[in-house]
């Protein structure tokens, strides 16, 4: 693919993506005990709210992908995301890894999600993230056959492009990143220190003024519950700041800058 052209003439895209685990984030990790699993909590009730508030204020419209277990737990959670002009997209149920399902396991999943989530944002999701950005090796195909337009899982380039047809129809890749991701930094499950928010804002901007001066697309991956701690979520405003004031970047949903991608295929 040639260079991609994106709208208003901008160089580069750039999107905020935020994955909202909850308790599932725990749950997956065979966690049941109630400390553990309400730092998940944290992230629906009381860092979603602000982080919405947020985004509305620097005219930023996010992509948020959510577990069919927490749309059924945070109904409120999920309108609030779309009434704020933000995209629901599927992550799941329970946060399993896709890696080790069996291919009925991963398809029911999968039906479900999709069920869950349209019942609940009033849309049917066309973008798929894998919990722990780990798919199987039927993964990409069974989002072609039913009928989703992108996955964001890919950290092989720095800019979107298309898969191989499957069955007449080719996803987008939106590509991502551990680098563009909170959770390398800050998630602490006990065994290591978490780190200062300053240096890897520092870092989120350099590797962002990196993607840009290369025309590629930054996908910022976030979790309420990790980045709504009023440390980070000051890194956060402080991101959203620096990305809004370069100039001819073009900051938009997943399925936006997927939409345009597909355009010029
Ligand atoms: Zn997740």
């Amino acid at each position: 693919m040639t260079a991609l052209r994106w709208p208003k003439s901008a160089r580069a895209a750039c999107a905020f993506t935020f994955d909202l685990d909850a308790e599932t984030l725990w749950m997956a990790r065979g966690i049941s005990e109630p400390v553990a699993l309400s730092q998940g909590r944290f992230g629906a009730v009381e860092a979603l709210p602000r982080i919405l508030d947020l985004l509305r204020s620097f005219e930023i419209r996010a992509s948020f992908f959510v577990p069919a277990w927490v749309a059924e737990r945070y109904p409120d959670a999920v309108k609030a995301i779309v009434a704020g002009g933000h995209e629901v997209g599927s992550h799941g149920d329970e946060h399993e890894r896709v890696s080790e399902l069996d291919a009925t396991r991963e398809e029911t999943i999968l039906r479900r999600s999709v069920e869950v989530l349209t019942r609940h944002a009033g849309q049917r999701p066309t973008g798929y993230r894998a919990p722990a950005w780990q798919l199987s090796e039927r993964t990409l195909p069974l989002l072609a056959r039913h009928g989703f337009e992108y996955s964001s899982n890919m950290m092989d380039r720095l800019a979107p492009y298309l898969h191989p047809e499957v069955d007449g129809r080719r996803l987008v890749e939106l590509p991502v990143s551990w680098v563009l991701d909170d959770a390398p930094y800050f998630l602490f499950t006990g065994q290591r220190a978490i780190q200062s928010p300053g240096p890897v804002l520092q870092g989120w901007i350099t590797e962002f003024d990196g993607i840009v001066e290369v025309g590629g697309s930054a996908i910022f991956t976030f979790h309420p519950q990790i980045i709504g701690r009023p440390s980070r979520f000051a890194c956060l405003r402080e991101l959203a700041d620096h990305v809004k004031r370069t100039p001819r970047v073009w900051t938009a949903r997943l399925d936006e800058i997927g939409a345009r991608v597909r355009e010029q295929a």
